[in-house]
């Protein structure tokens, strides 16, 4: 297992952690804080414009270990799932064009108005199936994020590490996952599945799981502050090769956003050296 202690390289910091922060301060944040990985999420990319964002992170020699992220494919017709597969093909252009090292998606829920589950996991293969070729002839990974069971109904219906590990069996080269200690530290089978991912294992985000937990999507915590083996889960995701960046994000409406992102950095610099 890679000892943390001393060395920041390996920490990169997701947008979604410092939600305040603009793609261009969250560049000069990480800069000063001497950390040299970001997880974007679309949303500062596309305000800084992604070509802009490109150069701006180059020319930081910034890392990216993501792109957050494309995904969302059920819905109730033609148009709406043509819609989502267009979206994808931009957010992979957008992966490449800052240098992510993956393009994260998550499934997408049930349509509106739905209670077919199976139609919704068909659609999401489906989905990612046709958005596949693009990603490869671009070179750029994809890695689904199977979201804890909570948000299947709204969110993504990929729920379980062993789901994404068979829509990699059945998918194929270009598909790997994006493993996040908050939706799978619960599963019994986790130890399993992710020695049977192996080397699909392509990103891996760090939080924690906060009792009691206050909101399904914006309370998570810090790590250190849950009851996640954090240890414990790196040390097994390390074991199948991976050697790629331990990627904070956090979403935490009462506490962490409403604090000062700069003091957040020095925090997570702090908890990644002596907890993840
Ligand atoms: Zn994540």
């Amino acid at each position: 297992m890679r000892d943390l202690s001393h060395d920041l390289g390996l920490l990169a910091i997701n947008s979604a952690t410092v939600k305040a922060w603009s793609l261009e301060q969250l560049v000069e944040g990480c800069a000063r804080a001497g950390i040299s990985a970001i997880a974007p999420w679309r949303d500062i990319v596309q305000a800084h414009g992604i070509d802009k964002a490109g150069k701006l992170i180059r020319d930081a020699r910034l890392d990216v270990s993501c792109l957050c992220r494309g995904g969302m494919f059920p819905a109730s017709d033609e148009a709406g799932r043509h819609a989502a597969l267009d979206d994808n093909k931009r957010a992979v252009d957008e992966a490449v064009a800052i240098g992510a090292r993956c393009l994260v998606l998550i499934a997408g829920g049930l349509p509106k108005g739905s209670k077919d589950l199976a139609g919704a996991h068909a659609q999401v293969r489906d989905g990612i199936a046709a958005l596949l070729p693009h990603a490869r002839a671009a070179n750029m990974p994809l890695a689904i994020e199977p979201l804890h069971p909570m948000t299947a109904a709204d969110r993504a219906c990929v729920n379980t590490l062993a789901h994404a590990n068979d829509l990699c069996d059945e998918l194929g080269q270009g598909l790997g996952i994006a493993l996040d200690v908050y939706h799978v530290w619960w599963d019994p089978d986790l130890p399993r599945q992710i020695a049977r991912a192996g080397k699909r294992i392509i990103t891996y985000h760090v939080c924690d799981w906060l009792v009691p937990t206050r909101d399904l999507v914006f309370d998570r915590g810090m790590p250190g502050d849950g009851v996640i083996d954090l240890r414990a889960i790196r040390a097994m995701v390390e074991a199948t090769g991976y050697a790629g960046h331990c990627d904070v994000e956090i979403f935490s409406a009462q506490d962490w956003w409403k604090r000062d992102p700069a003091e957040v950095l020095q925090i997570c610099v702090e908890r990644h050296q002596s907890v993840v």
